[in-house]
């Protein structure tokens, strides 16, 4: 009898084999319904065995799901590679390749017309990008293509490179898979493509309704649609005959799943890249490191622009250093009598203010002035949120919400305090300070549906608002011509981070902070606050040192200091109820690893950063090694031996943060 084998969207190991009596003869990539563990589950056949292994109770298949979500066989393999050398459970990795809550797929199908290519609507590519064009098709047309960078300060037309990129690939009969970091935040993205290419583009994250997100795949498999505009995880939409890739701002964080199953889709676009023999362009202002090292490698084709369209400004950078007595009164925000003159004056001309803070609600903590004292989350090793507005203290790690502490929980004073400042004391504040401010906010806590976004970026489009203020959600690709004015409130918090990527990454959100100023024909100007004018991130901010000077310097210190990218490094990170219990288990993994593998380096066992989330303790080890195959020996090794230990346990290779 014939079997096959299933992975099960659970977080397991291993394959589960079911024996396969259905009429039609199975296919590795059909989803079918299994029982598993008395409840029917959607998997995914991996490989069908001619034979049912013998001795062994099998279950059957119960039934197989509409052919149209086969997955085919570029993304099924695509899947298990990701499964392997992130050290995934298969089913999770599975997961990301099919079709969304087919458990509930209703058999109907919306048909979608091919749609047809109409005039594009391209601009026409200035001397530069023109020059950039030509260098990434001579390479595209070899036949082992190297994969591009396009390296771009903010506003060079990046994307208009990737429009003619695109159209180019459609005319070949080809399909373009773009992936965009946060592509919730660009609603407009979608019509400047259809517009540009005449064609019908999806859009495909996690936000799109499931019933339609089935359609969009059923649709890219039969191969009508052709253009997908998505976040991470459409590197696995099953589009037909790929003929490119982009990665827009390749260096940006968001392209790591940090939970459950964590892959890079930056990195998994050189492979399906490789697989389906697509081009490849990873495109940036500031790319990553690992990026970096590999176009100085020749692995990756360099191509350059260097100027904004049209001769367009980049905008004036200027460091404000932040004195004691800037501000405005104690525990507010900390604004210079220069931002305010700025600013005040920019709004009197009619134009706008970005103001960005990354930090969320009013306050980051409350303290008690006599002692000390520092509310946390009961639950959580960490400072509670304040929320002055509706009265609340908020744990950004699990989400506990309770009402302002009016006593010190230490020695019972009254007089307690708030420290720091964010995005919520800012909306407070600024109407009081900028009498023509009309203000709009952007992070999470607003931003709670997709409407309310849209709602949000068409009042500051539209001009009714002229002062946006937000975290990093005001950082990513807008495009706003009436925007003079960018103020960073307080630089400091970017790089003061214990991470080896934090002056990485406070160089990426600098420059892209910057990039939202000026980006039509006034003039930009963005004003940095600082307490320490002097640290060497602010000097590529303001061009006094080059990115590429910058880039050099940190690849050097990267290679001192043994980190990625010369380096590869994973995280095992084991909960528990004590810090000690997740101790002990981990320094038993360590020294078995140790054994197993002398040549990789392994450092910890120490508690994570925030070392108790929930109730749960965490400790993690890090492990680094310059051999992708001890790498993935010991991702695997690791989570073996903690299954089998009953170890509850986190692995993440090439993790992006080491906090
Ligand atoms: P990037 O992606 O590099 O930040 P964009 O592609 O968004 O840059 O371009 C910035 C602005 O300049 C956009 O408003 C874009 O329409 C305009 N632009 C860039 N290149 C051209 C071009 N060749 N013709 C017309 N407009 C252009
Ligand atoms: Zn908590
Ligand atoms: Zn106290």
């Amino acid at each position: 009898m014939l079997a096959v084998e299933v992975a099960i969207p659970r977080p397991l190991y291993s394959l589960y084999t079911y024996t396969w009596g259905l009429p039609d003869p199975p296919v590795p990539g059909d989803c079918v319904q299994v029982s598993f563990h008395h409840k029917e589950v959607t998997g995914v056949v991996t490989r069908v065995l001619e034979e049912a292994p013998e001795g062994f109770k099998l279950k059957p298949v119960l039934r197989k799901i509409d052919e149209g979500f086969r997955v085919p066989k570029e993304t099924l393999s695509l899947s298990l590679w990701s499964a392997e050398y992130f050290s995934a459970p298969p089913g999770e990795a599975m997961a990301a390749a099919i079709a969304p809550k087919l458990s509930s797929w209703k058999g109907k199908r919306k048909k979608l017309k091919a749609p047809k290519l109409v005039d594009p609507d391209l601009n026409p590519l200035n001397t530069e990008q023109q020059a950039a064009m030509q260098k990434i098709t001579h390479e595209w047309l070899k036949p082992d293509a190297r994969p591009v960078l396009l390296h771009g300060v903010t506003g060079s037309g990046k994307t208009e490179v990737y429009l003619h990129l695109a159209r180019a690939a459609l005319d070949q009969g080809q399909s373009v898979l773009v992936l965009v970091p946060e592509i919730a935040l660009t609603p407009q993205l979608r019509e400047r493509f259809e517009r540009a290419l005449g064609t019908q583009v999806d859009l495909w994250h996690s936000a799109v309704a499931d019933g339609q997100r089935q359609n969009q795949w059923l649709w890219a498999n039969e191969g009508t649609t052709r253009v997908i505009v998505g976040a991470r995880s459409a590197v696995f939409a099953p589009l037909k005959n790929l003929g490119l890739i982009v990665v827009d701002e390749e260096h940006d964080g968001s392209y790591k799943q940090a939970e459950r199953f964590r892959y890079q889709a930056r990195d998994l676009a050189f492979v399906r890249a490789s697989q389906s023999k697509a081009q490849l362009i990873l495109g940036s202002a500031t790319p990553s490191m690992e990026t970096w090292m590999k176009a100085e490698e020749g692995r990756v084709l360099l191509a350059t622009l260097k100027q904004r369209h049209k001769g367009a400004e980049l905008p004036e950078i200027e460091i404000v250093t932040l004195k004691k007595d800037d501000g405005i009164a104690r525990g507010e925000v900390l604004l210079s009598k220069q931002v305010v003159r700025e600013v005040t004056d920019a709004l009197a001309r009619g134009e706008q203010a970005i103001f960005y803070l990354n930090r969320r609600g009013f306050a980051h903590y409350i303290t008690c002035m006599p002692c000390g004292w520092v509310k946390e989350c009961g639950a959580c090793s960490v400072s509670m949120t304040v929320y002055r507005r509706r009265g609340a203290l908020q744990c950004h790690q699990c989400g506990r919400e309770e009402r302002i502490s009016e006593v010190c929980g230490e020695c019972g004073s009254t007089e307690l305090g708030t420290v720091g400042c964010g995005t919520e004391a800012l909306e407070d504040q600024l109407p009081k300070i900028f009498k023509e401010a009309k203000i709009v906010r952007l992070d999470r806590d607003v931003m709670t549906s997709h409407t309310r976004l849209e709602e949000a970026l068409e009042l500051f489009r539209s001009g009714q608002a002229n002062v946006l203020v937000g975290t990093q959600m005001v950082v990513k690709g807008h495009d706003f011509p009436k925007v003079t004015r960018v103020v960073v409130t307080h630089a400091d918090s970017l790089f003061r981070w214990p991470d080896f990527r934090a002056e990485e990454r406070a160089v990426q959100t600098l420059l892209q902070v910057s990039g939202r100023a000026g980006r039509a024909e006034l003039r930009g100007k963005v004003l940095i606050q600082t307490l320490c004018p002097d640290h060497p991130v602010l000097q590529v901010a303001t061009g006094q040192r080059t990115w590429e000077a910058w880039a050099k310097d940190e690849l050097l210190l990267r290679k001192e200091a043994s980190y990625p990218p010369f380096l590869r490094m994973l995280r095992m990170r084991v909960f528990d109820a004590t810090l000690e219990a997740a101790t002990i288990s981990l320094e038993r993994l360590r020294d078995r690893l140790q054994e197993e593998l002398p040549n990789v380096e392994l450092l910890g066992p120490s508690p994570s950063l925030i070392d108790k989330v929930e109730n749960k303790y965490r400790v993690d080890l890090y492990l680094k090694t310059a051999s992708v195959a001890d790498l993935m020996k010991s991702s695997h090794w690791l989570a073996a031996a903690a299954e089998s230990m009953k170890i509850e346990f986190a692995l993440d290779v090439d993790p992006h943060s080491v906090v």
